[in-house]
């Protein structure tokens, strides 16, 4: 069993993958002849994904292999599936070594699978895409030239969305300015997981321990250089999405919590103006009732007003709540993910069960 934490994610890991970066990958059965100066790893985290996935293979395949100059490996993670994607991605590893797979042992959403298949990946520039062709493998390309042009980091900018819900499409701006507003960095407007990275960047990120992953907040507080890719961003080829609005929210929510105190900040400053508010309210009926000898009374104001208060409340400890649990998750130290079943990893594992280093 394997599991991402901060005490597994180590140097032994990364040697073993290192070192098979420096011997000859054995060929897959379509594989082009080519000198080979560098390596390409994509990862695609899968949830449910057997309609789309057999054209997101053929089709990642045609553009991959027509990069001569570097070699790739597709590793999928397939995040607890309970459909027939499992099946499909044995039947594509076992034809072509160039395939690996990562099951793991139940749905534990797509932050974790992509940092699972992050955690795995030997490229010295590593592509995150989704397994649903909204991420279009032809502009691979153009991050790949982004990358060789000196980026560490490309990323995908959506110039336009088609097939996607008006909710959708409000509610993802909302989120990228509402995080910009509340958070001291900023993420880029209309952006997603679908990037290439540098391999001192995939370093950087799994390096930071935290079960909270928001890929995109992590990456531009690392900083490096980071570079633009625009495309058009087609509707899902099969299948539906595999984000209800709770799902969306929580997922929203760990993005945006980790950067951002500003809800704390809100209950003192809620806190300071109902003072206030008071203050100027007895401040009133003193007066009323020194100059004029009326007394104000009024049980409908009163109800109101606790009310107001008492909700006001309630919401408050609410986004406490938000971020204690946050900070339990934290302090628990539980893996980010259970691997199940590994293919195609086998020099690696190999590597890992013979290698001094890694045997403590
Ligand atoms: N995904 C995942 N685990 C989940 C939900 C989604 O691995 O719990 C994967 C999914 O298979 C896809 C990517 O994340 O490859 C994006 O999901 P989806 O296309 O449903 O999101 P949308 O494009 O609708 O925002
Ligand atoms: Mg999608």
């Amino acid at each position: 069993m394997h599991a991402f934490s901060l005490h597994c994610y180590n140097p032994p890991h990364c040697r073993v993958l290192r070192q098979r970066r420096q011997v000859p990958i054995k060929p897959g059965p379509m594989r082009k002849e080519a000198v080979i100066s560098s390596m390409l790893s994509v990862v695609i985290p899968c949830f449910n994904e057997q309609e789309a996935l057999p054209q997101t293979h053929l089709r990642l395949l045609a553009v991959l292999e027509g990069i001569s100059e570097c070699d790739f490996e597709l590793i999928y993670v397939d995040d607890g599936s309970d459909d027939g994607t499992l099946e499909l991605l044995r039947d594509f590893q076992g034809k072509d070594s160039r395939v690996r797979v990562l099951a793991l042992s139940r749905n534990f959403g797509q932050p974790a699978a992509s940092t699972a298949g992050l955690a795995e990946a030997a490229g010295d520039a590593v592509v995150i895409m989704d397994a649903d062709l909204q991420d279009p493998p032809e502009v691979i390309l153009d991050m790949l030239e982004r990358w060789r042009g000196g980026a560490d980091v490309a990323y995908g900018v959506r110039s336009a969305r088609q097939g996607e819900t008006r909710f959708k499409r409000i509610s993802s701006t909302a989120f990228h300015r509402l995080f910009n507003l509340v958070s001291d960095i900023s993420i880029p407007l209309e952006t997603g997981e679908f990037r290439l990275m540098d391999r001192k960047v995939v370093d950087a990120f799994l390096a930071m321990p935290e079960r909270c992953r928001g890929l995109r907040g992590m990456l531009s507080w690392a900083g490096f250089r980071q570079e633009p890719v625009h495309f058009q961003r087609p509707p899902r080829s099969d299948g539906a999405t595999k984000y209800n609005l709770s799902k969306m929210l929580r997922t929203a929510l760990d993005s945006l919590l980790p950067f951002s105190i500003a809800p704390l900040r809100l209950a003192t400053w809620l806190g300071l103006l109902s003072v206030g508010l008071a203050m100027i309210g007895i401040f009133f009926a003193l007066i009323q009732r020194i100059v004029a000898d009326v007394w104000i009374s009024g049980a409908t104001a009163l109800f109101v007003a606790l009310l107001f208060l008492g909700g006001v409340q309630m919401v408050l400890i609410g986004v406490l709540g938000e971020y204690l649990a946050r900070i339990y998750r934290e302090v628990q130290r539980r893996p980010l993910y259970l691997v199940k079943e590994r293919l195609g990893f086998e020099f690696e594992d190999q590597a890992r069960r013979s290698s001094p280093a890694t045997q403590s």
